[in-house]
């Protein structure tokens, strides 16, 4: 059974109506949805785009795997092994162990960009 995470990911919200584009951290889990409403005009036709949890940097002999919302971060704090290599906030993986990060981050329900 998967755990439910009720941790911020993090959208992008566009506003046709004043022309702003922020990114806001909100709750995952349950049926919370992201905001309709703009931050700055108050319109209610905004759209959300769920930006990644985590990036995955492939730097050859080394790949990289940076937290980039509270969902990413409260990811790699929780499942990295004991003797994790962090340079920075990015979890260092070798490249033969970088499939089942990324398979154990989508059964968390994460979403990823590959850089
Ligand atoms: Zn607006």
């Amino acid at each position: 059974m998967m755990t439910t995470l009720i941790l911020g990911a993090t959208y992008r919200i566009f506003c046709p109506d004043c022309g702003q584009s922020y990114d806001q951290g909100i709750l995952e889990g349950f049926s919370r949805v992201p905001p309709l409403t703009c931050g700055y005009c108050g319109a209610h036709n905004t759209s959300a785009t769920r930006l990644p949890d985590l990036r995955f940097e492939n730097h050859g002999t080394v790949g990289l795997v940076r937290p980039l919302s509270q969902l990413g971060q409260h990811f790699l704090d929780t499942t990295h092994p004991e003797d994790a290599q962090f340079l920075g906030q990015a979890m260092a993986v070798e490249p033969r162990y970088v499939a089942g990060v990324i398979d154990a981050a989508v059964e968390a329900g994460l979403k990823m960009e590959v850089a």
